[in-house]
Parts: structure tokens; C-alpha cells; sequence
């Protein structure tokens, strides 16, 4: 099933819209973007309608033809030394892996030289990993599937084959448990919040006001951004918000001109990114505060 077809799935199953109604919007909202592709466009739509779009915990055997944004988790049962390859004149280097769950098993493609590096040092056979925004293509030769991990793909080793030395680079959002801690994440943007992004204090008062102070007015405002989101590390998704030089940082990974285009553009659950964030817990609820913010290459279409 294609991420599209997923998508309206949702929004028929969650929202209760038509295919007639659901039409509609797309060619709304490419008249108002037009630079968005059909798939671009039904996620915008399932954002702004509150479906995260990313299908979680693809089975094996539901990979059934070409599509991207694939999140699986498996077992590792084959690896294979990373080969040597010429990629458009270039030198470059593959690796192949079998990975299999309770449903089948499939061949991995990886083609980025870090997580390359990554699963030569850190992945062995056996192991139990979780593979988020990979992509499948047909083998020309064999005719069958393949799942290929790119630079935008994000793997990690949820369960080690022997109890060794694990080789754990990220916190995962569902170990959050410790208040004021510092986690490191690797995950994807999958919502933000575009409605309101600034923050307005009266720092005479030292409170966040509406528009301006009941007592100083706007003598003393100061507006700083604020964008608050969801990240998702293909497990679970946590609220996350973003002040100030953090925010701008965010803003930065997208190439679009305005602001508000920006948030659009981010707001795809398409960027990859690594995050320094703090935990908050209020009323019993975690959230994150991010502290620092870096951008992992999505590039699916570099091979
Ligand atoms: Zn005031």
C-alpha cells in the first residue's frame, strides 16, 4: 500500500471524508501551492487534520510495491560486507543486509557511507533493529522488493543479539521518564503547530501576555518565537517546543523564503533531524523543550 493510499485511508477512517471531499482538498491545496505534488499536498492535509503522516510498524510482508516512508523493525539475520560500487562514475560503497519479523524477510540496500560505517561498527547479526523512512524499489534483476536505506534513513538497534556492550546512540522517546533531563534523539519532524509561533512578555512584568500588559502596555513587550511541534522517532511522538534561537535554527532547515512557508514545508513530517532536548512534565504529561537542533540529509533520490 502507497503512503497516499494510507493517508486517505486515515483521513476516510478518522475524519469520515469522502473521496469526492478529499479530491477537493487536494486540488485546493495545490492551487493555493503550486509547486506541491499530489503525495506532498495529502500530507498537508493529513497534518493539518491531525494524522500524523508516517505509517508506523510497516509487517514485512505489507511492503508490497514501490513506496517511501516505510518504518519497519525486524531482525537482523544477514550481513554482508559492504561492496565497492561505481554510483554515477563515482566510487562509492553498498552494503546488503536480510532482515526478517514474524511475517517474511526482506533484502536491505544501505547506500549512505554513515550508516554504513554505523552498521559495520554497531550492528551485528541477530540483533533486533528499527528502521524508519526507508524506501522500497524492485531489484531490475531478481524483480523482488527491496527496502533501501538512504541518507534520510534513520536506523537504530532497539534489542542486541547478546547483552555485550550495547551500542545505543540515541534516547528513545518512549525511555522518556526523567524530568529536567537532557535527551538526544534522532527522529522526524512530524507536526507543527502553525498558528501561533511567538511568545509576547511584558519583561517589566516578566509574564507572557495576550497582546499587551494590562499594566505597562506594549512599552516593555518583547516577542520571541515559539514553535511547537511533534517529533516522532518511528516508535512513538512526543510535544516539543522551540524558543527563540532554536526556533530559528528549525526554521533554517527549510529552503523556503517566508516564514509561513517554512512552517508548511516543515510541518510534512519529512525532515529528518537530531535534537538536544530537555524534559518537561506537566500534569503528568512529558513534553520537550529543544536545546539544540541539527538536520540529518533527506536526499532519497542521491542513487
Ligand atoms: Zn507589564
Amino acid at each position: 500500500m502507497s503512503v497516499e493510499d494510507w493517508l486517505i485511508g486515515e483521513l476516510k477512517e478518522k475524519k469520515g471524508l469522502s473521496d469526492d471531499k478529499i479530491d477537493t482538498m487536494i486540488k485546493e491545496k495545490q492551487n493555493q501551492f503550486p509547486s506541491l505534488n499530489r503525495e506532498a499536498a495529502i500530507r498537508m492535509i493529513a497534518t493539518q487534520n491531525g494524522i500524523t503522516p508516517i505509517k508506523r510498524n510497516f509487517k514485512i510482508n505489507e511492503i508490497t510495491e514501490e513506496s517511501s516512508h516505510i518504518n519497519v523493525s525486524g531482525r537482523v539475520k544477514r550481513k554482508f560486507e559492504p561492496r565497492a560500487i561505481k554510483i554515477k562514475g563515482r566510487e562509492g560503497r553498498v552494503m546488503n543486509l536480510n532482515l526478517e519479523d514474524e511475517t517474511g524477510n526482506i533484502n536491505l540496500v544501505v547506500w549512505d557511507e554513515k550508516v554504513i560505517d554505523y552498521i559495520n561498527s554497531g550492528v551485528s547479526e541477530g540483533d533486533e533493529v528499527s528502521i524508519a523512512n526507508a524506501y522500497s524499489k524492485k531489484n531490475k534483476l531478481t524483480g523482488s522488493l527491496e527496502l533501501h536505506v538512504g541518507s534520510g534513513t534513520a536506523i537504530s538497534v532497539t534489542n542486541k543479539s547478546s547483552n555485550r556492550q550495547e551500542n545505543i546512540k540515541y534516547d528513545k522517546i518512549k525511555d522518556i521518564t526523567e524530568e529536567n533531563k537532557i535527551y538526544h534523539l534522532k527522529g522526524f519532524i512530524a507536526r507543527l503547530f502553525t498558528n501561533d509561533i511567538y511568545l509576547v512578555r511584558c519583561t517589566e512584568c516578566n509574564k507572557k501576555v495576550n497582546v499587551t500588559c494590562d499594566v505597562h502596555g506594549d512599552k516593555f513587550l518583547s516577542k520571541t518565537l515559539l514553535i511547537t511541534g511533534i517529533i516522532d522517532d518511528g516508535v512513538s511522538s512526543m510535544k516539543i517546543s522551540f524558543f527563540d534561537k532554536t526556533a530559528e535554527k528549525l526554521l533554517s532547515l527549510s529552503k523556503s523564503n517566508t516564514i509561513e512557508e517554512k512552517l508548511n514545508d516543515l510541518s510534512f513530517g519529512l525532515y529528518q533531524v537530531e535534537i538536544a532536548a530537555t524534559a518537561r512534565k506537566f500534569n503528568d504529561v512529558f513534553s520537550l523543550t529543544a536545546r539544540d537542533i541539527k538536520p540529518l540529509t533527506y536526499n532519497m533520490d542521491k542513487i
